[in-house]
């Protein structure tokens, strides 16, 4: 199983596509050292994020008491504060770190609300020279960055870092319902040729990317996912109000509190075993990293995949190496392609003040957000 810890609301971007910033928790309520204490040993992977989870003063104690409880820990920032990185990526060079990168120099700061947004670089390359050893670059497609992500992945590649791949979604987490791309069609055409750039590489990692980018393009048509989503079973989100979720879009999937309960009641009850019910029956067709990695790899066995992309992965890098192009068209009906009525243009934030609106602990959450629609 994977959890993903919210650490906190704060954020220093001000993205387009993500209203966190807009809605940061007090410091002073977000989930505490003596909470994450009660998170078990034997995870597979688990993500801390935000927000920005560089803004915790306590990071480096939350890692050192979450460290030995997952095969993998991964810190989710923007990168702006790569500085207070340094002293953790000492300790555990092991350690996988992703900076959200939302394309070349101008694209970035502008999506981003970041004024000089792509010196992050820098940042995870000092990383490196720290002993860092799984570093790497993360995007959210959209319309505005999709013509970069190509060059993006080149440039993450020769620097050797990964180059993680999301795209629009709605969800509580983000502020966001009104997430949808412009031009489906077109983003999807780029992520078609990053596909085919990833199997080109001798990377097997790059090789599976290609698989979940696939899934991108699913999700950017507004097709159903092209593997069922384990929310719940394989996967749980922990808000920094340490309350435990299924996932990060739907607020109707909350498992209980961490503060108030333990690990096992929040995740053996009965109140799970519904929750994993109405996960098996949920419309909303999300890929995002988190929920889609869970549904490529084995039930049992995290670090191996599970037929289905292992097979498409091995077809697919034999028709590159024999010259042959992958027929996208054999894995994605093209003809359906999402109609939406209402695309409502992205706010762009890059040098306009906006007064953040702190949300106190004892307020209703997520409230105007229950009806997302990841189409
Ligand atoms: S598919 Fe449903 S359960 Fe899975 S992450 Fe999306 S909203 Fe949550």
């Amino acid at each position: 199983m994977d959890v993903s810890v919210i650490l906190t609301y704060r954020c220093n971007s001000k993205c387009s596509m993500c209203h966190i910033w807009q809605n940061p928790t007090d410091p002073k309520e977000e989930v505490s050292l003596r909470t994450l204490e009660k998170i078990p040993y034997g995870f597979d992977y688990l993500n801390l994020t935000g927000g920005e989870p560089t803004l915790r003063n306590d990071l480096e104690e939350i890692v050192d008491l979450l460290y030995p409880r997952a095969m993998q820990l991964e810190i989710s920032s923007n990168g702006l504060h790569a500085e207070r990185l340094e002293p953790i990526i000492k300790k555990y060079p092991d350690i996988k770190i992703r900076f959200s990168l939302d394309g070349l120099e101008d694209t970035n700061n502008s999506i981003r609300g970041e004024d000089n947004g792509f010196q992050k670089v820098d940042g995870l390359l000092k990383l490196k020279e720290l002993g860092g050893e799984d570093l790497g670059l993360a995007i959210t497609i959209q319309d505005d960055n999709a013509q970069d992500v190509v060059e993006l992945f080149h440039f993450a590649e020769a620097n050797g870092f990964e180059l993680a791949t999301s795209t629009l979604h709605n969800g509580f987490q983000f502020h966001k319902s009104d997430n949808v791309p412009y031009d489906r069609l077109r983003v999807a055409s780029h992520i078609e040729e990053l596909i085919t750039n990833q199997l080109r590489t001798w990377n097997i990692k790059n090789w599976f990317r290609g698989y979940l980018n696939l899934g991108l393009i699913a999700k950017v048509l507004g097709h159903d996912r092209i593997l069922r989503c384990t929310a719940a079973t394989d996967f749980v989100f922990i808000d920094p109000w340490s309350d435990v979720y299924a996932c990060n879009v739907r607020p109707d999937l909350l498992l209980g509190n961490l503060e108030a309960t333990s690990w096992d009641e929040i995740n053996n009850g009965e109140v799970a075993d519904g929750i994993r019910k109405k996960v098996y029956h949920c419309q909303q067709n999300c890929w995002m990293v988190g929920s889609a990695k869970t549904a490529m790899r084995h039930s049992k066995y995290a670090k191996i995949p599970r037929s289905g992309p292992l097979y498409w992965v091995i077809l697919n890098k034999l028709r590159l190496m024999l010259r042959k192009p992958i027929p996208f068209g054999e894995y994605i009906d093209y003809s359906k392609i999402q109609a939406d009525d209402l695309t409502i243009k992205r706010n762009i934030f890059l040098g306009v003040a906006f007064k953040r609106n702190l949300q106190k602990k004892e307020d209703p959450h997520y409230i105007h957000y229950g009806e997302f629609i990841n189409k």
